[in-house]
């Protein structure tokens, strides 16, 4: 079994049922009612040719192989141990949904709040937790110098024209058309050196046609611990061609711009009632590598803050955790009990390595894994065996959303989108979704005899 319907999840049910041996079945379990997890949700809606991995993930799903089994939370509606009673593997791939904190002054005040958030909310996150109804401000600060923030800032920025081509949630639609900033600053408290921002995002950032792009040259002053790094990172080369590019080139006239800010850590969140500005120590790095502060603060005036500071992982009941890293600790993949390494339970994509790269990276560590699970666990002889897993939900009342509910979920957002001219238009609350499924419980789709793989996907 498999917990989380992610990329890491659905590349290593992929991995496994293509690898792993002919006989390998897989369960794909999800909280949520819908399958593809940050691709859905966290994949900016204009990266159309990213989005459309999820036609992949879909071939997956479809395996007879394979059983999605979604609105099933792992320390909720079912237990490690249901799981490991069941099961020959348990892969834990729920991935690293908490989003880090800047732990200032402010940081409550309304008009803060984490990227992920206001990517849940423009990708119609289910249980987005900030209304970012009337968030939206002329002026908008994003802490953090990776491609998250890149996402953030060209969703405010870009012409409202582009927007609705896009699976682009409705209520960000319909908020965003009415409100574009007209300045967003991405700050970093480190040098240009240590951004870390991919060459393709940000030159589409700069082919934004009417936003102007502010560089300080000053800031883009290599220091010596930039030199030292920059080093060992050839691919730094074209990014900072790129910066002193837009540090030369004349500003176009346009009431939208974008400012990178380099060497500036955040000190406090200003405002009475809600963010009005954000003040910032001046950094400066030394030939040791260490960036320190050096006492001058500078004032950044902007109704929002929004940190990009990235995401750490969520402690499950009784799954080994470790709060340092925020993932399940492992060796290679196979999670690391306190008595050593467990029997047969796995950890693959954010959940194990953190939210550190991109989608691609977790079919690698799917490819890995099937094949440590293939050498090492050997099926258990049939007999004793507790009743299948959707007779344990159905008896605790779980509505499971299957493969085929999934598909009337999707069926529904497309025919609302085609009604619209859109590509579709997202559910956004559970209750819509289940209601799109018809509430499906585990007489609709018993668990049958399911065939062998026939071809790897990915
Ligand atoms: C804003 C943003 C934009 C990104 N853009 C790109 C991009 O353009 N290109 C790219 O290659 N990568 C991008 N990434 C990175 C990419 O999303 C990750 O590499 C990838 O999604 C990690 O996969 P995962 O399956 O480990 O985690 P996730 O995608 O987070 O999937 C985890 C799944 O587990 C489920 N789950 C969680 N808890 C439980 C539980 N208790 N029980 C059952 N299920 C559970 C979740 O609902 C989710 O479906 C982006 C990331 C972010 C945050």
């Amino acid at each position: 079994v498999i917990v989380g319907a992610g990329p890491a999840g659905l590349y290593a049910a992929d991995a496994l049922t293509y690898q792993a041996g002919p006989n390998a079945e897989v369960d794909v379990l999800d909280r949520l009612p819908t399958p593809f997890g940050l691709l859905r949700y966290g994949v900016a809606p204009d990266h159309f040719k990213m989005k459309s991995l999820e036609k992949v993930m879909q071939r997956i799903i479809d395996r007879p192989s394979v059983r999605f089994l979604g609105n099933v939370a792992l320390g909720t509606d079912v237990t490690r141990a249901d799981l490991l009673e069941r099961y020959d593997a348990v892969i834990y791939a729920y991935g690293a949904p908490l989003a880090r904190r800047l732990n200032i002054a402010g940081e409550e005040l309304p008009g803060s709040a984490a990227a992920s958030d206001f990517v849940a909310w423009y990708n119609g996150h289910p249980e987005c937790s900030v209304d970012f109804g009337g968030f939206v401000a002329s002026s908008v600060a994003i802490i953090g110098m990776g491609n998250v923030a890149l996402d953030v800032a060209r969703i405010l920025l870009m012409q409202r024209d582009k927007l609705p081509v896009t699976d682009i949630a409705d209520r960000a639609l319909r908020h965003l058309v009415e409100h574009r900033p007209t300045d967003v600053y991405i700050v970093g408290r480190r040098g240009v050196a240590q951004a870390r921002f991919t060459l393709k995002e940000l030159r589409e950032i700069g082919d934004l046609e009417d936003v102007a792009i502010i560089v300080d040259p000053d800031e883009l002053a290599v220091s010596e611990i930039d030199v030292h790094e920059l080093a060992g990172k050839p691919d730094m080369a074209p990014i900072l061609q790129t910066f002193h590019g837009w540090a030369k080139a004349p500003r176009k006239a346009t009431p939208h711009r974008l400012h990178f800010r380099f060497l500036l850590e955040p000190e406090r969140i200003q405002g009475t009632s809600r963010v009005e500005a954000i003040r910032l120590q001046r950094m400066t790095g030394d030939s040791r590598g260490v960036t320190r502060g050096t006492g001058e603060y500078v004032e950044i005036r902007s109704g929002a803050v929004i940190r990009s500071l990235g995401q750490t992982g969520r402690m499950l009941p009784d799954i080994p955790f470790d709060p340092k890293t925020g993932t399940v600790p492992n060796v290679q993949g196979r999670v690391a009990g306190r008595h050593g390494p467990a029997a047969k339970e796995f950890v693959t994509g954010w959940a194990r390595r953190g939210s550190t790269g991109v989608i691609g990276n977790t079919r690698g560590d799917a490819a890995e894994l099937a094949e440590l699970i293939r050498t090492t666990i050997r099926s258990e002889p049939e007999g004793a065996a507790p009743p299948d897993l959707i007779e344990l939900l159905a008896a605790r009342g779980v509505q499971v959303v299957t493969a085929e509910c999934w598909s009337r979920i999707d069926r529904r957002e497309r025919d609302m989108g085609k009604e619209l001219g859109r590509p579709r238009v997202k559910l956004e609350s559970v209750g819509e979704m289940l209601s799109a499924a018809r509430a499906v419980d585990s007489t609709t789709r018993p668990p049958g005899p399911r065939t062998a793989p026939q071809e790897n996907l990915s």
